[in-house]
């Protein structure tokens, strides 16, 4: 018997990143579930626990290249093989470009841009002995620029534009590239971003757009309209289970119809249509 396909997950303290690796388990692959802070697997134990299944929980911070170094060799010298990345973890901001400083955008980058980078690049080598997937859960926001995220939407818009790229290439060589693109998520997000509803609003001329711009947003996290983490989850197996994975893939109808009042292409199939032939 052949030994069972391997994933490894970043980001699986909570949300998207904690479903993924149960629901990844559950479809019998041998899941290293990530975390840059092992102190808070909690949550993914309990939930694993619940569901009588096994994870190989491993530390990784994706801004930290040494880590993410570690715990791709980690996977190869026990296993032997990888087969799949889900670059899940990810951070939102909010602020606009008079308030946000220079370094506040670049730390953003580190997160959501260079933290995937760091990750593919150690990934690919074992992606490409294995025929394997590359999976990066971007955000509509990686299509649709939205207001008060302007870095989070740059950053997002940054790994679409590498992947789209990216796509033909890795896949001369095998190795099937996606993106996932969520709208609102039930998660951890939003907490995690930190914004002080009492505090964060000083009095600027950008206070009133904020505000409404805030307001909207609890409205819609509010109103039953997001998505479970477990729903958003089944489009990251999507991509990794599929036979041929589409290069775009929405987690809701709503997500897809939100990115189709910009693209014409929704699943990219056409734009690698047209690239894979410039390498084939
Ligand atoms: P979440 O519950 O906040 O989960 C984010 C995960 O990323 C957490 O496990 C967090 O770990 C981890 N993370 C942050 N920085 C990290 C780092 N440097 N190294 C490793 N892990 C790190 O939010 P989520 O909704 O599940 O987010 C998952 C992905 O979906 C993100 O890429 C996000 O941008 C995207 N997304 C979310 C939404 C939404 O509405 N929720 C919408 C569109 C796209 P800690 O616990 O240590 O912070």
């Amino acid at each position: 018997m052949s030994a069972p396909r391997c994933v490894l997950i970043t980001g699986t303290s909570s949300g998207i990143g904690l479903a993924t690796a149960i629901a990844a388990a559950r479809s019998g692959w041998r899941t290293v579930a990530t975390l840059r802070d092992t102190a808070r697997a909690d949550g993914l134990r309990k939930a694993a626990a619940d569901v009588g299944i096994e994870l190989d929980i491993r530390q990784l911070d994706v801004t930290d290249e040494t880590s993410v170094a570690a715990a791709v060799d980690g996977v190869i010298a026990d296993y032997g093989r990888l087969d799949a990345v889900v670059n899940n973890a990810g951070a939102g901001h909010l602020g606009t470009l008079e308030n946000d400083s220079v370094a506040d955008v670049r730390q953003v980058m580190e997160v959501n841009f260079f933290g995937v980078l760091n990750v593919s690049r150690a990934a690919l080598p074992h992606l490409r002995a294995t025929c394997g997937r590359l999976v990066t859960v971007t955000s509509v926001g990686g299509v649709i620029g939205q207001p008060f995220n302007e870095a989070y939407c740059a950053a997002k818009f940054a790994v679409e534009g590498y992947m789209e790229s990216l796509a033909p290439v890795a896949l001369t060589l095998g190795v099937s590239v996606s993106v996932v693109e969520p709208g609102a998520v039930a998660s951890e997000f939003v907490n995690n971003v930190g914004f002080d509803l009492e505090t964060g609003i000083t009095a600027d001329p950008y206070s009133d757009a904020l505000r409404r711009y805030i307001d909207r947003t609890v409205e819609q996290f509010m109103d039953g309209s997001a998505q479970s983490p477990a729903e958003a989850a089944e489009a990251v197996m999507e991509a990794l289970s599929a036979d041929r994975p589409a290069f775009r893939i929405q987690t809701s109808d709503w997500a897809r119809a939100f990115i189709g009042t910009k693209l014409a292409d929704a699943d990219g199939s056409a734009v690698q249509g047209v690239t894979a032939a410039w390498v084939d």
